[in-house]
């Protein structure tokens, strides 16, 4: 969609905003109206009701919005004065309230259309005729703080979304239900992969069994490859004295992030919202010979950071994860070798879990306030540049949108839904190599600052699962499938031969039940696939006489009657080379 295209959208959906409103007060005259803005795909306006809506409440906002947007009414903007725009919009205490806040000296606009007027900078549509009356459609109503502050009312949101064509509205209709059926809250309690416990801590994981073994698979791939990487794997404490976090400069430009400290001895222990001290401690450990480096450190670190909690959701915005990190330390001629080898390894690893479309992001350093040498923040810069251009990586600059210590990589994964996910961070620091005062010795003797990159690749196990069950709406790939294969009797009497198979591929390192309750054989396959089950293996008389299974896939096609062996070496191909199924 081009920008034009873009802000003709955006002016039909705010418009079809004042329509709604208009709407909502032919309803209920003493409504209260409060802000209503055009957001990504679609609008909403908040309101202050004498009772709560419901969704039947949607269908008649609905019939009235058409009928106005029939009576082809003009959008008319009139610039007034304070005192006038005090005096049309004098029952409106929240629209007096913006009034109030405005900068003296600014033009006030109000736009009317019908019998509607509304306090608005603009810009809108001419008419209501310009608004397909086939086009758009209220969604959902939620509640919604006065200017988001809990201490103030709650309003009654609606949202909606608004389109040009029909068509475009159904496509986007589909794409919406698309979303809600891989939703990972939805999907990690149909599939019993993990749980959010308010009543025993926000935006803390349970990972269940099921979850674990997914995680188990992440890992153990993950720890494999850095390995063949040329990383080491290192584990740290999960917390730190006070010493370490005001050195680091945490507790100074990160400490809103940071949980209170705990006493042990009379002294101040923080929990870890980062790695990165640790790995420097480590580093310190001994004097470091230009010999020594490059080092590259990796960490599966559990940290604990504080997000407001209206902001948490599900797996992907969370308290306390588990960061894939790593810290890069090596010398400045190093440097290019580094980031190409880590934004290598960053592409092999997405790729290896099924995702190809990735798009990368290089922020410079920023104007203000930022540390370190100009000629370093020069040479990484041109370090990360010169990588993503070896690699011919689609990139972006963020021009200035770097961290304070550093300029960075960021790397957008696309998932099966078109959606962008931020997730890998390849980071320059020049703040805390300096805190700590690292050194290494150069080749000529002297003492030298070394480069330090901080890499978070998956960004955290928690956020990857939570875009994993929704890239693949929970039908994971074979190798990453908690339940890999169910052996399926068809009575009773096939259960030893059932628990025979489901031994021998244990045996074979498959990931393998059975199923042994009393249900109907139909029944037993419906539940495999509702778990989205890769591989279903009924067993009945025949096949136990053969030592054989009729191996059925979750797509609903049926291979045959296979040899246990034939099918274990099948799969083990199908795993080993990351396949679907
Ligand atoms: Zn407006
Ligand atoms: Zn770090």
């Amino acid at each position: 969609m081009s920008d034009q295209e873009h802000n003709g959208l955006e002016i039909i959906r705010h418009s079809t905003a004042h329509v709604m409103a208009e709407a909502v007060l032919q309803m209920f005259p003493e409504a209260k109206i409060a802000i209503g803005p055009a957001i990504e795909d679609g609008f909403y306006y908040d309101f202050d009701l004498p009772r709560p809506l419901t969704l039947d409440d949607l269908a008649e906002i609905e019939n009235r919005m058409r009928a106005i947007i029939k009576g082809k009414h003009p959008f008319v903007c009139q610039v007034v004065s304070r005192e006038e725009a005090a005096a049309r919009f004098g029952d409106q205490p929240y629209k007096l309230e913006l009034i109030r806040e405005l900068p003296e000296g600014e033009p006030i606009s109000i736009y009317q259309q019908d019998g509607f007027t509304d306090l608005c900078r603009g810009p809108h549509v001419a008419n209501t005729s310009e608004i397909n009356p086939q086009a758009f459609k209220l969604l959902s109503i939620a509640g919604a703080y006065w200017r988001g502050d809990e201490n103030r009312p709650m309003l009654q949101r609606i949202y909606g979304t608004a389109w040009r064509s029909k068509e475009e509205l159904e496509a986007y209709l589909k794409r919406l239900a698309e979303m809600e059926a891989r939703d990972h809250r939805r999907l990690g309690k149909q599939l019993d992969l993990f749980s959010v416990h308010e009543e025993a801590g926000a935006g803390l994981i349970y990972w269940h069994p099921e979850g674990g073994r997914i995680r188990t698979a992440v890992e153990d791939f993950w720890r494999q490859e850095h390995y063949k990487n040329g990383y080491e794997i290192v584990y740290s404490p999960h917390i730190g004295r006070s010493w370490l976090w005001e050195t680091s400069g945490h507790l100074g430009f990160y400490s809103e992030n940071m949980y209170a400290p705990m006493a042990i001895d009379n002294v101040d222990y923080y929990i870890k919202p980062m790695n990165c001290p640790f790995h420097i401690m480590m580093y310190k450990t001994k004097t470091r010979s230009y010999r020594d480096l490059p080092l590259r450190w990796a960490e599966l670190g559990t940290v604990y950071r504080y997000e407001r909690s209206g902001v948490l959701h599900g797996l992907l915005r969370v308290r306390g994860f588990t960061q894939d990190d790593a810290h890069i330390f090596c010398t400045p001629e190093q440097i290019d070798a580094e980031i190409l080898r880590v934004l290598r390894f960053s592409l092999h690893m997405w790729r290896s879990f099924g995702f190809e479309d990735i798009h990368a992001y290089l922020a410079t350093r920023p104007p203000e306030k930022s540390v370190g040498e100009q000629a370093r923040w020069d040479q990484a810069t041109d370090s990360l540049r010169k990588a993503l251009e070896e690699e011919r990586m689609p990139y972006d600059i963020d021009e200035g949108g770097g961290a304070f210590y550093g300029p960075k990589i960021d790397l957008k994964i696309r998932d099966a839904l078109g959606r962008e996910w931020q997730m890998t961070t390849i980071q320059f620091d020049f703040n805390m190599s300096e805190r700590f005062g690292m050194e290494y010795v150069a080749e000529d003797g002297t003492p030298r600052r070394p480069y330090m990159v901080h890499r978070a690749l998956l960004g955290s196990l928690e956020r990857f699962f939570g875009l994993l069950i929704e890239h693949y709406g929970g039908a994971f790939p074979v190798w990453l499938h908690p339940t890999q294969v169910r052996v399926i009797p068809i009575a009773d009497r096939h259960a030893p031969y059932a628990r025979q198979v489901e031994t021998e591929l244990r045996q074979a390192g498959l990931r393998v039940d059975v199923d042994a309750s009393s249900d109907r054989l139909n029944a037993k396959i419906r539940n495999a696939q509702l778990l989205k089950i890769p591989y279903m293996l009924v067993v009945g008389d025949r096949e136990a006489e053969g030592h054989q299974v009729s191996v059925r896939l979750r797509t609903e096609e049926n291979l045959g009657s296979m040899t246990v062996d034939d099918f274990a070496a099948r799969v083990q191909q199908v795993i080993a080379e990351k396949k679907g199924l």
